[in-house]
This record gives structure tokens, C-alpha cells and sequence, in this order.
């Protein structure tokens, strides 16, 4: 089940399941960001196509209505690892279309997904020790200004935090009210069927339930859900919200133009104030699952739940009775040198986006914008993505998967903790960082 507090009240279908076989321009499989803004741009390059998508529960069901609602200049890779991989040109290209990329998707929400809550409120980084500081200092450049601990109060309060590392590109919103906003958009100029599971069977086929559904063109948008397990794993991205804070509480906490926040850990964490005033936080830590198997174990580890309840607690002791109403949790999809799929077959009609990491929100949009000019033979900019066709190199075979993975995450958490006993950068680190390839 989607659990998220997101969800509540869209658990349930709203649109028809299959009940008769189709021929279609374009079948589009999977109902989350990816599928829907592929259908999105497509209509928007070629309104008279036949296109019609398929979800096998919910619109939403995924990542794309579970996740911390974070719209960032985010890629998956850092910047300097970009440029050292790829060139400067080609980092200049992926950063500036994920900048444009979010105001595109605030011009949408603003008009079809007012629910969502889309605020451009920026992005702070905090440091609570002098390793993270060290760290964060290290990433100031035009775009991220360090703001000392009287600058970093005026945009909220952490508690022993001395200072934090400030992005304006970055807007939060609430992620279900985006894909609901998106699907009643979409409505009426494509055909959008719940309930409906897809298998590719042949070129241009698909079985959808007991159906058979003729296009020629197929897009799969099912992300992690997808059966490609050395291609890309799962790792899993937890969640907890609390019960709406009152106005009392948020001016203790400041955060009035609702930047989204994170302390600067080598476990990734984030954070935002939901356009309903809660706190949602959430955090890796999480085991990768053997065999790169979805686990809703997993998924809903108590152990994670509560030291992201602790790792909030201590941002914000004096908020004693904040009370956490929700925890949830999803998998992101990871390729072995975290870049992003967007890979079209001209032959075959058939494409294929995902391999996100953590930062969908944008990517999706982003992602799906470059399939479809690769499809329709477009001329945007975005064409030129240097992810476009390009394949990563497979994970390792089970079970050094399992092992090295695991590994990794249990040392990002230790050191962390180094860092919090000893104030220094942790040795540990060292020798982590080049081992994630990001
Ligand atoms: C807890 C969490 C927090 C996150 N936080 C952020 C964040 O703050 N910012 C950010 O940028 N990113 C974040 N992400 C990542 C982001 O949510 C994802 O990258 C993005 O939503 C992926 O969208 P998608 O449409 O590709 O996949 P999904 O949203 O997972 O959609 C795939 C859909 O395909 C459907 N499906 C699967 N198989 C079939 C089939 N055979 N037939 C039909 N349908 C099928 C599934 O039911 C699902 O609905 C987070 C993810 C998680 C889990």
C-alpha cells in the first residue's frame, strides 16, 4: 500500500480498469511522474496522437506519491563528478534544463495542481559539527551561498547548527496533489486506465489484465518497479510526518517561505514544511534487499522510522510535542554510476526512462521532455542531454552486491557518528566517497 500522507484519500481508482483489447498511437506503462508527464509532453508536441496509459493500481501508487516533495536542481551524480566524466559543457546543459525545468513545473502547478502547494522557497544544507561544515564550505560556488548561524536563523532555526549552504533552486510541494493535478489534466486528451497491468509480449504488443493492447509506439515508465535487477537496485527512502505544528511552534522553527532542509550527513536526509504546516522528514538507512527484491519489510523498518523521529527531535528539541502521525516509505531506483535511462528504439518504437535516485521530482519531467523529442524528432535543447541513449555498466552479481552495498550504507551511519564524537572530517569517509561513484 501507498501509506504516505500523501495518499490519504487517493487509495482508491478513479479511472476506468481495461475491459477490451485497444489499438493506440502510444502506450505508456506506469502512472507516476514519468508516465504522465511522457504523456504530457507528447500531447503537448502532437495532440492528435491516440495515447493511452496504464497504471496496474493507483495513479500515484509509486514513488511519485510517496516521496519528500523536494522540486530541486538536484542530479543524481555531483557536479564535479559530472564535469570530470562528462565536461563542463555537458554539466552546463544538465543543470541549467533542471533549473528551467522547475519553474516549467511551478508554471503547471500554479494553474492545474493549486492543491500541490508549489513554493520555489530554495534549498539550506545545515552543518551541526565542524566536519559537515568543512564538507558543505566545499560546495559554495555561484549558485550555493554559505549563510553563517545569524543568516541561517532567518531562514529556520536547528538547534547547534553553525551555518548552512543555501540553493534559491529549489521549490517544494505536496507530490500526490502534482500527479492528481497532472491525471485530471491529462483527462479527456488521453485515455488513463487503473487497475491495469502491463507486459510487453512482442513489439508494439502489450497484455494489460486479460487484454491486448496494439501501439506503435510503447513507453515504460515503471521505474523501480521494473524487473532489471543488476541494471538498476532498489534502495529505500523512509518517511515520517507529524500532526500540523501550530503557529506558535513554526515561529520558534522560522521557515516561512519553506525552503526545504537537510543536515549535511553522509545519509542522505531531507526535509520540508508541508503547505499544511507538518514537519515530513525523511532518510536512508535502510538494508538493500538481496537480490535487488522489493521488500515491504523494508519499506516499513521501525528501526529507520524512529531515528528519522530522533534525527527531527534533535533538529528541534524545544518542539516537545511535536507528534509524528505518519511513516511511510518507498524504493528509489540506482544505476551503478548513478546517472539517469532515457533510451528510445526507433526500430522497435519502444522507450524507456528512470534510474532517478532520489531526485525524481524534476528528473521525471526533465527525463520524459528528452524521450519525447527523441521520439517526435524534436529540436529543444534538452536533446543534446548527455543521458540520452546511453546505458550505465551493470551491478555487480549477488551476493557482492548485497555485501558491498550494505556495507556501505551501515559506514555512511558510522561516519556520521565519528563526525558528531570527534568534530573532525571522518577518515571513514575517505574511503567511502570514491566507493559510491556519485
Ligand atoms: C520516500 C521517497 C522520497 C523521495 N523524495 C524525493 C524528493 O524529495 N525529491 C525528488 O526529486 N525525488 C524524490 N524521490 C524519488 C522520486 O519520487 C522518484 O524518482 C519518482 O517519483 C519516480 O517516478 P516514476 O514515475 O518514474 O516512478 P513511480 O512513481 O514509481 O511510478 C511507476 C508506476 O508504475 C506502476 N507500474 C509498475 N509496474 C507496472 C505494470 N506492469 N503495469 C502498469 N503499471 C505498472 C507502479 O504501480 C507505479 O505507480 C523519493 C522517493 C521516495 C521513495
Amino acid at each position: 500500500m501507498n501509506k504516505s500522507l500523501w495518499a490519504e484519500g487517493f487509495t482508491q481508482q478513479q479511472f476506468p480498469t481495461i475491459t477490451e483489447n485497444l489499438d493506440c498511437d502510444v502506450a505508456i506503462i506506469g502512472g507516476g511522474l514519468s508516465g504522465l508527464w511522457s504523456a504530457f509532453h507528447l500531447h503537448q508536441a502532437k495532440p492528435e496522437l491516440k495515447i493511452a496509459l496504464f497504471e496496474a493500481r493507483h495513479i500515484g501508487y509509486g514513488a511519485s506519491g510517496r516521496n519528500g516533495g523536494w522540486i530541486s536542481a538536484d542530479y543524481p551524480v555531483y557536479r564535479s563528478t559530472l564535469e570530470k566524466r562528462h565536461g563542463k559543457k555537458v554539466a552546463d546543459l544538465v543543470f541549467a534544463s533542471l533549473k528551467k525545468s522547475i519553474d516549467e513545473i511551478g508554471s503547471f502547478a500554479t494553474r492545474h495542481a493549486p492543491s500541490a502547494g508549489f513554493v520555489k522557497g530554495g534549498t539550506v544544507m545545515f552543518a551541526r559539527n565542524k566536519a559537515q561544515e568543512i564538507r558543505l564550505k566545499a560546495g559554495v560556488d555561484e549558485e550555493h551561498q554559505w549563510l553563517n548561524r545569524e543568516e541561517l536563523n532567518e531562514v529556520i532555526r536547528i538547534a547547534g547548527a553553525r551555518g548552512g549552504l543555501h540553493n534559491a533552486h529549489c521549490a517544494s510541494a505536496n507530490p500526490m496533489q502534482l500527479v492528481q493535478g497532472l491525471a485530471k489534466y491529462l483527462s479527456g486528451k488521453i485515455a488513463i486506465y487503473e487497475g491495469s497491468t502491463a507486459s510487453e509480449i512482442a513489439p508494439h504488443m502489450l497484455a494489460v489484465n486479460s487484454c491486448v493492447v496494439k501501439a506503435s509506439i510503447v513507453i515504460n515508465a515503471t521505474e523501480v518497479f521494473r524487473n532489471a535487477p543488476r541494471e538498476q537496485i532498489p534502495l529505500y527512502s523512509l518517511m515520517v510526518a507529524t500532526e500540523p505544528l501550530t503557529d506558535s511552534q513554526w515561529k520558534e522553527i522560522g521557515n516561512a517561505g519553506r525552503a526545504t532542509f537537510a543536515e549535511g550527513l553522509h545519509l542522505i536526509n531531507y526535509a520540508q514544511r508541508t503547505p499544511d504546516n507538518r514537519l515530513a522528514i525523511g532518510g536512508r538507512g535502510a538494508r538493500y534487499p538481496f537480490g535487488s527484491r522489493k521488500s515491504s519489510e523494508i519499506e516499513n523498518s521501525a528501526r529507520v522510522h524512529e531515528s528519522i523521529r530522533k534525527l527531527a527531535q534533535s533538529w528541534f528539541p524545544h518542539i516537545s510535542d511535536m507528534k509524528f502521525t505518519h511513516a511511510w516509505g518507498g524504493a528509489v531506483a540506482i544505476t551503478r554510476d548513478w546517472e539517469p535511462y532515457v533510451r528510445w528504439d526507433r526500430e522497435f518504437g519502444y522507450g524507456i526512462i528512470g534510474g532517478y535516485a532520489g531526485d525524481g521530482m524534476t528528473m521525471t519531467y526533465l527525463a520524459s521532455k528528452a524521450l519525447v523529442q527523441e521520439i517526435i524528432n524534436g529540436t529543444d535543447d534538452v536533446r543534446g542531454l548527455h543521458f540520452v541513449n546511453r546505458r550505465s555498466r551493470n551491478w555487480e552479481m549477488e551476493p557482492i552486491r548485497y555485501a558491498a552495498i550494505n556495507t556501505l550504507v551501515k559506514l555512511s551511519d558510522i561516519a556520521d557518528y565519528e563526525e558528531k564524537l570527534t568534530n573532525r572530517p571522518s577518515v571513514l569517509s575517505r574511503i567511502i566517497e570514491p566507493l559510491i561513484l556519485r
